[in-house]
């Protein structure tokens, strides 16, 4: 117990330090003690904190929050260890190959532009006529980046059924990036190649009915803020209404702040180990209440890194039967993880919303690439259609400053019109260079039958994971649909297998899980994140798979083991003393 106060009490000291901003219990200035806790009606998740350390810092730490702290513990850790911090998803990998591709396009491009006005720096607007011989002759066959440019490009001609110069004239425009984007949601040619990247990468190849409507937005957190925004902002979820989270899941999600202004309740969708990180049929039921309006997933999901199986798709698909004006919202980043992975949406397109990003694959994190995904029949438009005629005279009047047919604009226009607070629809939609690269991602992935670089991913990440695994001594789970970005570890179920039960009853009544994680920041130097945080169960840590090198993964299990090793030392000693 007392040990416990005196983590707690240097960790509330480090942040008053650092100015971190945790809300201890302190006066307010109306002089009356403010111990009362912010209610998240969206489930409490947005700083979820179940463990007893946490409590005594008043309920509002983040598990981001958290893992700030330690970063600064490790650094300075008492064994003199390099850090390793494996609390980050971002990956230390990135794709050569479609940046010296954007590259060599830009130069391109630049040469365009002074064909028609050149003057030192300034130089004129590129010209459609004749542009398909041009790039021909700029790029160079035996180049091997010139040479995957030509084949991308022959490949939009041959596959996708496109006209060489508007697709060459698109390109070098987009990546210029003298124009407003036009049309402002997406760009034409850049439609087609996204939807064909999202059907081979997230839909196994399955041909769509209906078609997909894409948004290419700031990456996949803008498109998740867009989404709850206009959901909201056109009387799809109202104040009140229940949503469905698919849980664990990744919090920040659900820190949009906007979220807990929406007034929205959630239910839990739970998943968990027993079930190999699988939505139990038994939870999927709760959805077939008419009551919940939307069902929100990260699939593959974050933290446990699983995608649903395909028998769990088909239990959702005849839950919708039962509740067919549920809106499903599927956050598919890690899809490509999944050899073979097929996302919710390409088995219930009507009613899902699907969001991906370029970021963990491609190494792009810092460029903001994302996107949204929309079947041109689905059920947002309905439900819009079907509101009282008070509510569609509202938006209709909202909405005709930037159409002249408002209840006609589908959903996903809506989206892109409310992303530049409707008044400035005409300067909305991303940046043309970025989509540009968005096409330039998504054609090294479709011009050629294999795609050598998703596989190389995907070896990388297992072999980290099978060695930490290995160096904890557990079992690899080695199933198709385990995407390995990230390893879920029980560490009770870890120390209970080597320790034994009794010392493992010990260690949870005198070392928290936070208390764990920082001894293993402070001495050992190494960083986690808290399972909690994300509503994972007490004694989970996520560890990243994506951030550092194999060897460091072995040293991680290690040094876990060294300061597990160190518990045991004390437990023994006190045991020793009971005795004598
Ligand atoms: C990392 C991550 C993303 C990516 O978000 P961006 O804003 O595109 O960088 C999206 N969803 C989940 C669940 C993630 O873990």
């Amino acid at each position: 117990m007392k040990r416990r106060i005196i983590v707690s009490v240097i960790c509330i000291f480090i942040m008053l330090m650092t100015g971190c901003n945790v809300s201890v219990n302190v006066p307010s200035s109306s002089g009356v003690s403010d111990t009362s806790i912010v209610e998240h009606k969206v489930g409490d998740y947005s700083q979820k904190m179940t463990d007893d350390t946490a409590k005594q810092f008043g309920d509002e730490l983040s598990a981001f929050e958290i893992t700030a702290e330690q970063r600064k513990l490790a650094a300075n850790n008492e064994a003199g260890y390099p850090e390793l911090d494996a609390g980050r998803g971002n990956p230390n990998w990135i794709n050569t190959k479609v940046r010296s591709a954007f590259t060599r396009l830009m130069d391109f491009a630049n040469e365009e532009c002074r064909l028609a006005m050149e003057n030192k720096d300034m130089a004129g607007h590129g010209n459609k006529d004749g542009i398909s011989e041009r790039f021909d002759n700029f790029m160079n066959e035996e180049d091997e980046i010139d040479s995957f440019l030509l084949d991308a490009v022959s490949h939009c001609e041959k596959e996708l059924g496109m006209d060489r110069d508007d697709l060459l004239f698109e390109f070098s425009n987009g990546i210029i990036g003298d124009y407003y984007p036009d049309p402002s949601r997406c760009l034409e040619n850049t439609e087609k190649i996204l939807n064909e990247y999202i059907t081979s990468t997230l839909f196994n190849g399955k041909t769509i009915e209906g078609g997909t409507d894409i948004f290419p937005t700031e990456g996949g957190s803008a498109a998740m803020c867009y989404v709850f925004h206009s959901l909201n902002h056109n009387h799809v979820l109202k104040q009140g209404d229940k949503i469905a989270i698919g849980t664990p899941i990744f919090t920040p999600y659900l820190e949009i702040p906007d979220v807990n202004d929406y007034g929205l309740v959630s239910v839990d969708i739970t998943s968990d180990k027993e079930h190999n990180w699988d939505i139990d049929p038994d939870e999927l039921d709760k959805l077939r209440n008419k009551d919940i309006k939307a069902f929100f997933l990260v699939n593959p999901s974050n933290p446990a890194s699983h995608a649903l199986s395909s028998q769990t798709i088909e239990i959702l698909k005849d839950v919708m039967n039962d509740n067919p004006d549920l809106i499903i919202l599927t956050d598919d980043v890690y899809g490509t993880f999944v050899p073979g992975f097929e996302s919710v949406y390409s088995a219930i397109p009507h009613n899902t919303i699907l969001v991906y990003s370029f970021s963990k694959l491609y190494g792009v994190t810092g460029w903001r690439i994302g996107l949204i995904a929309m079947n041109s029949d689905n059920v947002v438009d309905r439900l819009i259609s079907e509101l009282p005629d008070e509510d569609k005279k509202d938006l209709e009047k909202e909405y005709c400053i930037a159409v002249s047919e408002p209840d006609k604009l589908k959903f996903i226009d809506r989206l892109t019109a409310d992303s530049r607070s409707i008044g400035l629809y005409h300067t909305s939609g991303l940046s043309t260079p970025s989509q540009i690269f968005m096409d330039i991602m998504a054609l090294s992935h479709t011009t050629y039958e294999e795609d050598e670089y998703i596989k190389t991913a995907n070896a990388i990440i297992n072999e980290r994971y099978c060695a930490l695994m290995n160096a904890l001594g557990l079992k690899a789970d080695t199933a198709n649909d385990n995407a390995r970005y990230y390893a879920l570890i029980d560490i009770n179920a870890l120390i209970c297998d080597k320790y034994g039960e009794d010392f493992a009853k010990w260690r949870e009544d005198n070392i928290s899980d936070i208390d764990f994680l920082n001894d293993l920041a402070k001495k050992k130097g190494v960083v986690l994140m808290y399972g909690p945080g994300f509503d994972a169960p007490k004694g989970n840590v996520r560890i990243s798979l994506a951030n550092l090198n194999t060897e460091d993964y072995v040293q991680i299990a290690s040094r876990i083991m060294e300061l597990l090793d160190e518990y045991y030392e004390e437990f023994e000693d006190e045991e020793g003393k009971k005795a004598a």
